[in-house]
């Protein structure tokens, strides 16, 4: 389908005639936006471009042919925009394949599903041709999440995880406490709550239906379960924006992004040092990096953590310079 759609400029341009268009298009820019979840290469130009990849597993990596450019500085400079860090790629290499096919070659660390699209021009970006890497071993962020928990210095020393101060004694999960007060019939006490060890593992109300339960339990070194059950609390932080989407920009060029994402791991620090009647809070962010994530994927992403609670950050612009507060 955008294939088709792509051709269809292609012929539109010819029929046009322009001869800077006639003789393909050129390549204005290129970046790069590594990220885990998938390392994103974009190359804008001033036509359509048409591409064709193949993955090549061993070694892992991706072969472009775009045909109607020529190699040029700026599509040269891909090579050096890849990071030593980059979680996906290794490394680019660009030559002229042919008298007006460009070759990429996309040195990849691991094996990946390429996602191969373009995008037509808006707002300040003229068309673009994307790759999106992403690898084929995706990690779990739940597991993720739990796997950091038990690092915590409190989970590893059994003095601390078997002394915890009273109140941790028989930690009370207050939503699972108030579904029991919804649920007990009238002549239970409400107040006593579920029994202890019960509710440790149970999962929330948002997350019903969900089979998994969340407990870590780190029976190993200590005796009781009861007391050591705990379950994270999970907040999911959602940045706005990101990568190609810079959001709002303000006079001084801040980009809203940016902003967002700063303000997102101040909020996972405060999130990460709280706990809840003895069950730590854990925040879990959509996007820890400057790349763009669709709106479904961060629903996505928040329900794969069971996230208790999904927070969308956004620092909006307004046309004058008096509003203050946020907008929830
Ligand atoms: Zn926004």
């Amino acid at each position: 389908m955008k294939r088709r759609t792509l051709l269809k400029t292609g012929s539109l341009v010819l029929s046009l005639g322009l001869p800077h268009l006639a003789r393909g298009a050129t390549i204005l820019t290129v970046r790069v936006w590594p990220a885990p979840e998938y390392s994103r290469v974009t190359i804008e130009s001033d036509g359509a471009l048409v591409a064709k990849q193949q993955f090549v597993p061993s070694p892992p990596r991706l072969a472009v042919d775009i045909a109607g450019i020529t190699l040029n500085p700026a599509l040269k400079e891909l090579v050096a925009k890849v990071k030593a860090d980059d979680p996906n790629i290794a490394g680019i290499r660009v030559g002229q394949f042919a008298p007006d096919v460009v070759r990429l070659v996309v040195d990849l660390k691991h094996p990946i599903k390429p996602q191969v699209f373009s995008l037509t021009p808006v707002a300040a970006y003229q068309h673009r041709l994307v790759f999106d890497l992403y690898p084929v071993q995706e990690l779990d962020p739940l597991e993720a999440l739990i796997a950091e928990r038990l690092k915590d210095p409190i989970v590893k020393d059994p003095i601390a995880a078997n002394s915890p101060p009273p109140a941790q004694v028989n930690p009370a999960d207050p939503l699972g406490e108030l579904i029991a007060q919804q649920t007990q019939s009238p002549s239970k006490p409400a107040a006593q709550g579920p029994a202890p060890g019960t509710f440790a593992t149970q999962t929330i109300a948002g997350s019903a239906g969900s089979t998994r339960a969340r407990g870590i339990n780190d029976a190993k070194t200590t005796p009781s379960p009861a007391a050591t059950t705990e379950r994270l609390i999970i907040i999911a932080l959602d940045p706005g924006h990101g990568g190609e989407d810079p959001g709002a920009v303000g006079p001084g060029g801040t980009r809203e992004k940016d902003v967002v994402l700063r303000l997102a791991h101040r909020l996972r620090d405060r999130i990460n040092a709280t706990s809840v009647n003895g069950n730590p809070m854990r925040a879990y962010l959509t996007r820890d990096a400057d790349f763009f994530v669709p709106l479904g994927v961060r629903v996505q992403k928040a329900r794969r953590v069971q996230a208790d609670l999904f927070v969308s950050i956004h620092a909006d612009a307004f046309f004058t310079p008096e509003p203050q507060g946020a907008s929830v």
